[in-house]
């Protein structure tokens, strides 16, 4: 382990783990919420929709929660498939339509009057991320109207899951940014890194992968790497790493300016790499 990039990844970690840095990120939306139920279902459903531009995602966001009138747990368990179908006639996000946006908030309705997402994790806390993910979206386990859905992943076929591993930090994970919630039931290091084309890019810039494509070993492999810098709670450093993609700094083009600013640079294999290409490099 490197001990000076573990200085430079812990630095860049308790800058990001405020509150104040969750503005431009879907978590801000259960961070809207006080109640542990509400917290819990509007994290699911926000991770979900985090796919697609930034901005898109809180703005379809914002119109989900204020359909619900800002009282998601209440507004499941009290509604029906008419109600919920009625509520979001026309929605359009992306690939997902008023018809799927349904199935999918039935499904999760039907989760909500069955005790709640956290009613579907067994006492599993050594088992692997993997066999829990399975086990609590297991397809025979969830409602028909979920399964109908086009929102969830399949682990199964080795898929990354960015959404569902999202999801699992912020109730795996507790600091300013994540909730904690189920920590009781699940440890931090059980958990994979939500890999998104930000954390794969980085990743692969800091030679923690040398995969290149966005799979579920990708995101293992990543998470693996982590874990020589914190092995308890590896996924900490997601949140940092993937905002300095999101806040632009680090970008599919390698800029000077933006990596002579970035703390990463001094281990960037890519940015070294072009660094020799500017003048005087870093
Ligand atoms: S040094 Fe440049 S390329 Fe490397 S991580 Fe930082 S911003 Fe990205």
């Amino acid at each position: 382990m490197d001990v000076k990039l573990k200085a430079i990844l812990e630095k860049l970690y308790s800058e990001m783990n405020s509150l104040d840095k969750v503005k431009r990120d879907p978590v801000s939306f259960p961070h809207k919420f006080e109640k542990e139920e509400d917290i819990e279902i509007s994290s699911f459903v926000s991770a979900c929709f985090a796919f697609g531009k930034v901005d898109k995602i809180l703005e379809t966001l914002e119109k989900i929660f204020s359909t619900m009138d800002y009282s998601p747990h209440l507004y499941l368990k009290s509604s029906s498939y008419r109600d919920i179908k009625r509520d979001f006639s026309g929605f359009v996000y992306r690939f997902v339509d008023e018809e799927s946006v349904s199935d999918f908030l039935f499904g999760l309705s039907d989760i909500v009057r069955n005790g709640g997402l956290y009613n579907l994790v067994s006492d599993n806390i050594f088992d692997t991320a993997e066999n829990i993910y399975k086990e609590i979206f297991s397809y025979s386990k969830n409602p028909s109207a979920l399964k109908k859905s086009n929102l969830l992943c399949d682990i199964r076929k080795r898929s990354a899951c960015k959404r569902l591993n999202l999801f699992f930090r912020w109730m795996v994970r507790k600091d300013n940014v994540d909730f904690g919630l189920w920590q009781r039931k699940i440890k931090p290091d059980k958990l994979i890194i939500p890999l998104d084309t930000h954390i794969l890019r980085i990743a692969g810039r800091l030679g923690l992968t040398k995969n290149k494509n966005s799979s579920l070993k990708t995101a293992i492999d990543i998470t693996e790497s982590l874990k020589f810098f914190d092995e308890n709670d590896p996924v900490k450093y997601d949140f940092s790493l993937c905002h300095t993609g999101i806040q632009g700094i680090c970008n599919a083009d390698v800029e000077k300016a933006k990596c002579n600013v970035c703390y990463l640079k001094e281990f960037c294999i890519e940015g070294k790499i072009k660094a020799n290409k500017f003048n005087g490099g870093f």
